[in-house]
């Protein structure tokens, strides 16, 4: 699985960086967290091809996060796109996307189906889920848990010992099943691990959130706004310092912390909120406009 930090600016955009736009590729499939101004020309540049995106999901209606959506969905239309295109976010993303939908003249090739989310919904698509959770910033806003199902693997080596390894039984022990097998009785448990699935979780715009390091717990990769250094944090109600993003990672206990959303006053030196942040912990990286993350699959006993 890899995620891209697409858009990595706060507010307003700067040379080098876009507004905030972040992308997973989960087994060929593509769902957008945010969609600010730009994001379709990073995608672009980077080759990523816009007509895989499946989903989006908008965090909060700031136009820092969803000013690209209607260039994006105009691309998809003049490249001729027919299979649907899903968008979620806070309450008020029906309102708002119809209202933007409805300005301008252009035709439709394809149908996009737009749904309001609440804490405790859950987006089931094919091999993982997408849950909402609330985060704190001063307007109805969200984070989202990117998360893969867990699978079952065949222990290999346990199967050769029961001369099991080419046996199309495997099929039934991985679906829970007890087989007899040479006479004897295997239970699924005996050759079949369970491994935890992957998860990927997103901020959004928040200040500190307790609710976020629940979601967050034990992640792969928080992708975490870092507005700023933390002495200015008294000025940016409803944002996050890089120390801030650190000490919830570190709560959380995730593996990895990738920082996003700076603001242009740092737009040279977002190398001193990854040093602020990597005070508090340690496996931090900044993010950057196309910038790749590869998120490698459990084994069976992590
Ligand atoms: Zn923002
Ligand atoms: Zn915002």
């Amino acid at each position: 699985m890899k995620v891209y930090t697409v858009g990595t600016s706060s507010a307003v955009p700067t040379r080098e960086r876009g507004l905030a736009a972040h992308l997973i590729d989960f087994k060929g499939e593509r769902i957008l967290f945010d969609c600010g101004e730009g994001t379709q020309r990073t995608l672009m540049k980077e080759k990523l091809g816009i007509m895989k995106i499946s989903r989006i999901f908008i965090s909060h209606w700031h136009a820092d996060h969803f000013s690209g959506l209607l260039g994006l969905i105009q691309t998809m239309e003049l490249e001729g796109r027919e299979k649907p295109l899903y968008i979620y976010g806070p309450p008020r993303t029906e309102e708002f996307t119809d209202r933007m939908l409805d300005t301008g003249y252009f035709n439709r090739s394809y149908d996009i189906f737009v749904e309001d989310l609440v804490e405790g919904d859950e987006i089931v698509g094919e091999g993982y889920q997408v849950k909402p959770f609330e985060v704190d910033h001063g307007i109805n806003a969200f984070g989202y848990s990117f998360e893969e199902e867990n699978s079952r693997k065949a222990n290999k080596e346990k199967m050769k010992e029961l001369g099991l390894e080419d046996s199309p039984k495997i099929g039934r022990l991985k679906q829970g099943e007890t087989i007899d097998w040479n006479g004897k009785t295997i239970r699924p448990e005996e050759v079949v691990e369970e491994v935890r699935g992957r998860k990927i979780v997103y901020s959004g715009d928040t200040a500190r959130s307790e609710n976020l390091i629940s979601y967050a717990e034990d992640a792969d990769l928080l992708i975490h706004e870092a507005t700023c250094l933390h002495e200015m944090i008294t000025d940016r109600k409803g944002h996050t310092s890089a120390l801030q993003a650190a000490e919830i990672a570190s709560k959380a206990s995730v593996e990895k912390l990738v920082l996003t959303h700076f603001s242009r006053r740092y737009r040279n030196q977002v190398d001193s909120l990854v040093k602020e942040a990597s005070q508090k912990f340690e496996n931090v990286e900044a993010g950057a406009d196309g910038k790749k993350f590869e998120v490698k699959p459990h084994r069976p006993e992590d």
